[in-house]
């Protein structure tokens, strides 16, 4: 009411730049509500694996069964860099995974039952010059062109289908990259169960990769949830200090 006396008396006192002024600064301060609710949201987030908005996020208590870790004996990460939301400067991007410490050759097994809708075995970890043009065009676009990220960042990956099993929210599916190798078995098609070896962890797809060495082996795992408006990301929105108590959540058995 204040704001539009304001106006209309401005308005008619005919101090017509100082009227504009005023519009320009009221909507100025229109916008830091938004981060006013974010601040609100934080302790609300206990227990979320993403918050989109009210209508559209997934909750541990949504989850109809938990998952097993990827590779046995390695927990979550606790530094924030090896988590999803982490910056990734080199391609412009932000990290939509999680990365398991696991050494090179340890086995990786399917979180959860599901089918292989994609397998890439035979991919070829391309030389470090080539490696880093994808870098470069990645940071001339602003965003990591899908294709490059899938099949040449990636490396050797799997990804996993379990349609709606493991909640009635959204179709999930997860992502296993940087294998050094792949089943002969594990191929577009087949039928796993949960802990079944889907791979072997290794570091293709990474600069190390490219380097041909075997430094940097880990195991770089994302779970995506799909609806009719979109995808969502595990960690999506979730500050940060909650995200590794979070993402702990989908594995406790
Ligand atoms: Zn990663």
């Amino acid at each position: 009411m204040y704001i539009k006396t304001l106006l209309m008396w401005l308005k008619k006192m005919k101090i017509k730049h100082l009227y504009i002024a005023s519009i320009v600064f009221i909507g100025a301060c229109a916008a830091p509500t938004s981060s006013y609710d974010l601040l609100n949201e934080k302790k609300d987030k206990d227990g979320y694996i993403f918050y989109q908005n009210e209508q559209t996020y997934l909750h541990v208590d949504d989850l109809k069964d938990k998952l097993i870790l990827p590779a046995e004996g390695y927990v979550v990460p606790e530094y924030l860099n090896l988590l999803p939301n982490a910056k990734r400067e080199y391609r412009s991007g932000h990290h939509v995974g999680v990365d398991f410490s696991a050494p090179f050759n340890h086995p990786i097994r399917a979180v959860y039952d599901g089918v292989i809708v994609r397998s890439n075995g035979y991919q070829k970890d391309v030389d470090i010059d080539t490696y880093n043009s994808f870098l470069e065009i990645s940071a001339k676009v602003g965003k990591t062109p899908e294709d490059i990220y899938n099949f040449i960042l990636l490396g050797k990956s799997v990804v996993i289908d379990h349609g709606y099993s493991l909640t009635t929210k959204f179709r999930t599916i997860t992502v296993y990259s940087h294998l050094s190798s792949i089943p002969d078995d594990i191929i577009a098609g087949s039928v796993v169960a949960q802990g079944d070896v889907i791979g072997f962890s290794g570091n293709t797809g990474t600069s190390s990769g490219a380097l041909q060495n075997k430094k940097g082996a880990h195991l770089h795992w994302e779970i995506f949830f799909d609806d009719s408006k979109g995808r969502y990301f595990i960690g999506q929105n979730i500050p940060t200090e909650l995200l590794k108590n979070n993402i702990d959540l989908l594995f406790e058995q």
